[in-house]
């Protein structure tokens, strides 16, 4: 097979898909997915050797024997095969093993000395590699990760969307923050932009509703965690979904991404998934707020501090009143849903101080 230097094409109604289990295990596993994989629309096969686990003593990933499974791959269902570097050394392996596609983990992408590292070891290789956003929110640190290897002759290099570490609770694993890859999108509109709904969601059940918006945003394609018995998997298990299901999946976005009889209609559907997106967004600020509204009403709980403070409230009022206006926002709209959310949050800790 030949070396791959660029991305297979991919358009509205055929995103570039790629799967494949979160940490290659075993052959038997790595192969097993592999053919149920073969002759769908996946063209890249994913499989972590190096995991880069947050907490020690978990399972740490196969390491270079990996590598060999991943060239039984190719051989035998032709699919591209793609697998996660942090390290110099990582990169030397992958090149000795025919490695199609490399991608740089979110805690790598984080650290600009690994990045370079790793951009070094790739100087006069030309080889598709993929940017996971880092784990903090700082699209800037994407966009330096993506120029260092191209500064080092990665002619096609692409990004990933993963999301962001949450900082308090929150029903992703980690937070979509859509404005991340909108950003990163509007300055780079030239090249690849996959989502990873897998590591976004940390679960099944959320998946297919942001893997849905992430291409109603235009992205370029998905890379779904992919096992052959998920809740047996050695890292990830709760996320990852077996072949079967994800080819229901694709087949489902497939129905809802069918080319619209006209562009009005494609645009307002592209409306519609921005008002989605902000929903969710808001849905989640609203959660953190109550949160947060939670931790104060156990502080004042504790120091025997009365609930509602009046001043602060109308201080709160005038603030936000101001502010709608310069943001062109109706001032009485603004006041009442302010209204409405304080009201929930003085309920909530009303509650807190029966207990
Ligand atoms: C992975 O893709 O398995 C992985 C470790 O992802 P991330 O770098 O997004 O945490
Ligand atoms: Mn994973």
């Amino acid at each position: 097979m030949e070396k791959m230097t660029t991305w297979p094409t991919n358009t509205k109604e055929q995103p570039l898909i790629i799967a494949g289990p979160c940490s290659a295990e075993t052959e038997e596993q790595v192969m097993a997915v592999a053919h149920q994989l073969k002759a769908t629309d996946v063209s890249i096969y994913r499989a972590g050797i190096w995991k880069p686990r947050t907490r020690p003593g978990l399972f740490e990933g196969i390491g270079t024997q990996g590598l060999v499974w991943l060239q039984r791959v190719k051989e035998e269902t032709g699919l591209r095969v793609a697998t996660e570097v942090a390290n110099k050394d990582h990169v030397q392996e992958c090149l000795k093993h025919g490695i199609d596609v490399l991608w740089i983990g979110a805690r790598t992408t984080a650290n600009p000395f690994a990045v370079q590292e790793i951009a070094d070891a790739l100087q006069g290789v030309d080889i598709p590699v993929l940017v996971k956003n880092p784990v903090n929110p700082d699209v800037n640190l994407w966009l330096g990760a993506i120029e260092r290897l191209e500064k080092a002759g990665i002619s096609n290099p692409g990004a990933i969307h993963r999301g962001i570490s949450p900082l308090g609770k929150s029903i992703y694993r980690n937070n979509p923050e859509w404005q991340m890859p909108l950003a990163l999108k509007a300055q780079r509109p030239d090249i690849l932009l996959i989502n990873d709904p897998s590591h976004i969601a940390g679960n099944r059940q959320l998946l297919a509703g942001i893997a849905e918006t992430a291409l109603g945003l235009d992205m370029d394609g998905l890379m779904i965690e992919t096992h052959i018995n998920p809740d047996a998997a050695w890292s990830d298990a709760a996320q990852q979904i077996t072949p079967k299901t994800l080819l229901g999946l694709l087949a489902k976005l497939k129905a809802k991404n069918q080319p619209t009889d006209t562009l009005a209609m494609a645009d307002l559907n592209n409306m519609r998934s921005s008002i989605d997106y902000i929903d969710e967004q808001l849905i989640d600020l609203l959660s953190y707020r109550m949160q947060v509204a939670t931790e104060i009403g156990q502080y004042k709980k504790r120091h025997g501090m009365a609930i509602m403070q009046e001043e602060r409230w109308a201080e709160l009022l005038t603030k936000h009143a101001s502010q709608a206006a310069s943001r062109n926002l109706n001032g009485e709209f603004v006041t009442q849903l302010f209204n409405s959310i304080h009201q929930e949050s003085v309920n909530s800790q009303n509650q807190l101080s029966r207990k």
